[in-house]
């Protein structure tokens, strides 16, 4: 094990002391909790706070996201912190002083964790900078939960708009709150974390005639139902079943009357995977499968798929790094291997631009339930915070030692 460098030590006594002022930052948020692409309030607080901290603030990026720098006085590499900024469309069950005051609007995904991690982190590196190296680049992204119809930003955006050039980052790390892991533990995987996702629209196309007279026409809602028990065998039947992956359809609507036979049936759904080559084998045998079902019944199919996020990976090198630098501060115990899930973020976009590391802070308190994400009454135990803002701070500050380390090697 890699002994872990005084600095860590100091910074972990002062993260303890900051709890007060992340606390104060986090329930700021999840009282003024904006959803996707509407972050103005969080935008423009973040942008405040990192400016009065003496970084150099671009606010305004693909939408409302804010990039800061804070450039330290020795050579080194730029490492970059993302955090998430966006809400929910969810009614906080009310409980807490610090409930949501934006009616319909919740912070149920953590993001407000998240943000106060990131600027404590972006605080207490700011309180150390002279004897950092290099350049750190806190991320606050927004839309993080998906785009709303029409609009463009999130990760993807954001890299585009250049957060990770100029100078080139070398590396980027991001947390996500975990309410079934006790506050405490840090938890990881050492390759895959999350699936690649793919949204679906499936058109089933039938023609109309009286409903008296089906054999006059072709009924897509009977079509539809044989196609949806015939794609269940897709995954079941047409894929090694050591690969996982989902295949679900969320929203099915079609038909005009009751005494007419439907001509259309418009499914939305979602495809997801941990490999590439599982995606491309599950969509060409819908497709098979498709077009023999609606050759024998008369009917077509349009199919349209378009990918949300990639496959998250965490790059093992780094991951390598980054565990040896948390583990002498959490102890084995604290951090625990997760297995990948098939749920996605679109962290991807900068983890498949540069080396990442993706992990889980967990949040339950030990005499708690277990709670869900995206639900009215996710409530994390706030110490939680300082683990983070430990976790964060230790990571930026020892990966940057190390790359410091290593150019000065060359
Ligand atoms: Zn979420
Ligand atoms: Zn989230």
């Amino acid at each position: 094990m890699k002994p872990t460098f005084p600095l860590q030590h100091r910074l972990a006594r002062r993260a303890e002391a900051l709890f007060p002022e992340v606390q104060r930052l986090r329930r700021d948020f999840h009282q003024h909790p904006e959803l996707s692409n509407q972050e103005a309030r969080t935008g423009r607080v973040a942008g405040e706070y990192l400016a009065a901290l003496g970084l150099t603030v671009t606010t305004g990026v693909a939408g409302h996201g804010v990039v800061a720098d804070l450039v330290c006085p020795h050579p080194g590499p730029t490492l970059a912190y993302r955090a998430d900024m966006d809400a929910l469309p969810i009614q906080e069950k009310p409980g807490q002083p610090w409930c949501s005051r934006h009616p319909g609007v919740m912070h149920a995904c953590g993001h407000d964790v998240h943000l106060a991690i990131a600027l404590g982190a972006a605080k207490l590196l700011s309180e150390f900078k002279d004897s950092l190296a290099g350049r750190f680049r806190f991320i606050l992204q927004p839309a993080e939960e998906g785009l709303p119809p029409g609009t463009v930003g999130g990760a993807e955006l954001m890299v585009q708009q250049g957060v990770l050039a100029d100078p080139p980052v070398a590396a980027i790390m991001a947390l996500h709150v975990a309410p079934r892991l006790e506050v405490g533990r840090l938890g990881f995987c050492p390759d895959i974390v999350m699936a690649g996702a793919e949204q679906l629209r499936l058109e089933i196309l039938g023609r109309q005639a009286h409903a008296a007279t089906p054999h006059h026409g072709v009924d897509a809602i009977v079509v539809t139902a044989q196609a949806l028990t015939l794609l269940q065998s897709v995954l079941s039947q047409g894929k090694d079943a050591r690969q996982p992956a989902v295949l679900t359809f969320g929203t099915i609507a079609g038909g005009s009357r009751f005494n007419i036979l439907a001509d259309q049936v418009a499914l939305e759904g979602t495809l997801r995977y941990h490999d590439l080559k599982v995606r491309e084998g599950v969509l060409g045998r819908v497709h098979r499968l498709l077009e023999g079902l609606c050759a024998g019944a008369g009917a077509r199919y349009r199919l349209e798929s378009q990918s949300l996020y990639p496959i998250l990976v965490n790059d093992p090198d780094l991951t390598r790094v980054a565990l040896d630098i948390l583990r002498p501060l959490f102890g084995p115990q604290g951090l625990v291997q997760l297995r990948p899930v098939l749920g996605s973020e679109d962290f991807a976009c900068y983890a498949q631009k540069i080396p990442g590391f993706y992990f889980f802070l967990g949040t339950r308190s030990p005499d708690g339930e277990d709670q869900t994400l995206h639900s009215p009454d996710f409530d994390p135990d706030e110490q939680a915070l300082t683990v983070g803002l430990t976790a964060a701070a230790a990571l930026l500050t020892g990966l940057s030692r190390e790359g410091a380390q290593a150019a000065a090697a060359k």
